[in-house]
């Protein structure tokens, strides 16, 4: 069964401007499986259905929705059953983190840095003493370098998690384990809560570099749409991989994905 994994942000909206044909792309999607999958820790699966909601696209529950502190949390969890951490970051990443382990700020076994609002001096410093001191094992919840973001129609540039897991990096000369797109843990686990194996799925993003290689990597399908920081017109970057298909739009993509009698049958 074909099965969609949609990125959100450069897809579906710019802050809090919808993109035109999202909605009604969603609503075709809507008999196929399908999860939305966010290397942005910051906001909840319930927060993000809540704003989606919000902004027309119905229905949407948080169990549609995946996010890199969602997949940290998993992962730590496997890796260490009642695991204690240090993080820093946006109150999604902590609510992940506080369900499946415990916050220690003198005995972690991770330190966790995800992309949003928390760091400062002395947060930098507890960090990095529990990476040298304590053996704590470094963890970052997406490697974007930066990430756009709009606030009442303007344009900001924000740090994204892999500028600020970097001087923790630099200080302990630990390279932290990465959850985020393009690395194949959060494919993964969006495979696994769907139930789903690589080739039935089609991974729809605007990053050539996180979204297209990351899910080529794991062996789905891709859809490039051009409505994020990569433009109709942009030239694709050398040395990666094509996406399956490449669109200015959702609505186009749709129409493509008709075409080809992908839309056709609920992919049964
Ligand atoms: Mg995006």
């Amino acid at each position: 069964m074909t099965t969609f994994l949609i990125d959100m942000d450069g897809i579906l909206y710019h802050g809090e401007h919808v993109l035109p044909g999202a909605r009604e792309f969603i609503a075709r999607i809507s008999p196929f499986r399908h999860l939305f999958v966010t290397n942005n820790p910051v906001l909840s699966p319930g927060a993000i259905a809540e704003r989606l909601s919000g902004m027309g696209f119905n229905p949407s529950f948080p169990e549609q929705i995946l996010t890199s502190a969602d997949a940290t949390a998993l992962w730590l969890s496997r890796r260490m059953p009642d695991f204690r951490y240090y993080a820093i970051g946006g109150k999604g990443l902590h609510e992940a983190l506080e369900k499946a382990g415990k916050p220690d700020a003198l005995e972690a076994d991770f330190v966790v840095i995800g992309e949003g609002p928390g760091l400062d001096y002395d947060a930098l410093i507890t960090g990095i003493n529990l990476v040298l001191s304590k053996g704590a094992q470094l963890i970052s919840t997406n490697p974007d370098v930066n990430v756009d973001s709009w606030n009442n129609g303007t344009h900001l540039v924000l740090p994204g998690g892999g500028a600020l897991v970097a001087p923790f990096e630099l200080a302990t000369a630990k390279k932290a384990v990465t959850i985020g797109k393009p690395e194949p843990l959060l494919f993964e686990m969006a495979l696994e809560r769907l139930n789903a194996s690589p080739e039935d799925c089609i991974m729809i993003g605007d990053r050539p570099d996180t979204d297209i290689v990351g899910a080529a990597a794991v062996g789905m399908r891709t859809a490039l749409v051009r409505t994020g920081r990569f433009r109709p017109g942009t030239r694709w970057p050398a040395g990666l991989k094509q996406p399956d298909w490449d669109e200015d739009s959702l609505s186009d993509l749709a129409m493509t994905l008709q075409e080809a009698g992908i839309l056709d049958s609920h992919g049964q």
